[in-house]
């Protein structure tokens, strides 16, 4: 089964990881290495079994691969995912196995940060291989790419709302929140500071806290309620999928625009489903690249380059209303919009790849 779902998705290696003595147990999934190497930040996570892992790293690295070509980079999609469990010992020496796998693929694929890891470990990984970025600012890394990120959907969420309104002021637009983790917060601060109303929602308390410790104005909600709530704006910042058949009905958002990788549980069923229903979306992987961009910068030859990560990052703000205008042009939902832009600059670069 492994290889039809290589095939449906077209992926072109998956390597699976296994170290006896620290538990580990990753897939490291390199989707399209055509335009540059495959980047990807590697995902800590519990999941219920391994078919859920492979599901997963095979959704995520596709999104990098089209995220990579639409932000203009050069670097193709990967990604990597490890299956948390009680078993492991997650120390020093787990990171460092872990990054022996990344190094043995000789630059085809390199790592980053994702949920669950850190600039901290990506020191870690950094002994045992150079195929890693988002290291600590102090080792000349471009360290947590989620403030980044941030800026972009800030900026993907201003194009979205100039596109649906007219004008891209926030200003008393009530943008509700799911997940107020790394990126959730970061962009919590640019909507405060623009004058627009925040709900959130969050499993963890604690970062519930940190918002509403910083920020009163801020508005807690039960996140049973998120997709029922009256608000302009959608900002999915925690899981992906949920953007589906369920949830779209319900919603009265006129804007969706987050954070959260793969939001669109189906990307053809679900995208024209919110064409349907008159929702805006600003696609996940078009207004997240924050991160990637930021990653990119710090390969650059001569070191990390703040200044390209936000001229990168920037750029997101046009290209989303110019694929909002494409999209209406040519009756098609956004997503699948963005997604023959994407292709089509990876298919350019194949052809020219296959007369040299
Ligand atoms: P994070 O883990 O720091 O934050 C996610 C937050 O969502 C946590 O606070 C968590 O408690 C909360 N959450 C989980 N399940 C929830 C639920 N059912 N309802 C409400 N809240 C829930 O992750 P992050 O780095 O902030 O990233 C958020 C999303 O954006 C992820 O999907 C990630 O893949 C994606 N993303 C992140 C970056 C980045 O730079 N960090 C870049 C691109 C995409």
């Amino acid at each position: 089964m492994l290889f039809e779902q290589l095939e449906s998705l077209e992926h072109e290696q998956v390597v699976y990881c296994y170290d006896k003595a620290t538990g580990l147990k990753a897939i490291i999934a390199i989707h399209n290495t055509t335009l540059g190497p495959a980047l990807g930040g590697t995902r800590i996570w519990r999941y219920t079994d391994e078919a859920a892992a492979l599901h997963d790293v095979l959704r995520l690295s596709r999104g990098m691969t089209y995220k990579s070509a639409i932000s203009g980079i050069h670097l193709g999609g990967g990604k990597a995912v490890i299956i948390d469990s009680d078993n492991l010992h997650k120390g020093e020496a787990f990171w460092r196995r872990y990054g022996r796998f990344v190094n043995s693929l000789n630059g085809k694929y390199y790592t980053a940060e994702d949920v669950g890891t850190s600039p901290r470990i990506m020191e870690y990984i950094a002994q045992e291989t150079k195929f890693v970025v988002g290291k600590p600012d102090y080792l000349g890394g471009s360290g947590d790419p989620s403030p980044v990120t941030a800026y972009g959907v800030y900026l993907g969420m201003k194009a979205a709302a100039k596109h649906k309104y007219g004008k891209d002021s926030l200003k008393k637009k009530r943008v509700a929140i799911q997940g107020v983790g790394h990126v959730g917060q970061h962009l919590i601060d640019y909507l405060i500071k623009e004058g627009a109303e925040v709900l959130v929602c969050d499993i963890n308390e604690r970062n519930l806290d940190l918002v509403t410790e910083k920020h009163a104005a801020v508005k807690v909600i039960d996140p049973a309620d998120i997709y029922t709530v009256d608000a302009h704006i959608y900002a999915p910042c925690a899981l992906g999928a949920t953007v589906n058949e369920d949830t779209i009905p319900k919603m009265k958002f006129e804007i969706i625009a987050g954070a959260a990788n793969n939001q669109l549980k189906d990307e053809i069923v679900h995208g024209a489903l919110l064409r349907d229903h008159g929702i805006t979306y600003a696609p996940d992987f078009l207004i997240n690249a924050g991160g990637v961009c930021n990653c990119f910068a710090e390969l650059n030859p001569t070191g990390y380059h703040r200044g390209m990560a936000t001229s990168l990052t920037e750029q997101i703000y046009d290209r989303t209303l110019e694929i909002l205008q494409l999209a209406d042009r040519d009756n098609m939902p956004v997503q699948q919009a963005a997604m023959h832009l994407a292709q089509a600059r990876i298919d350019a670069v194949a052809k020219l790849k296959s007369c040299m």
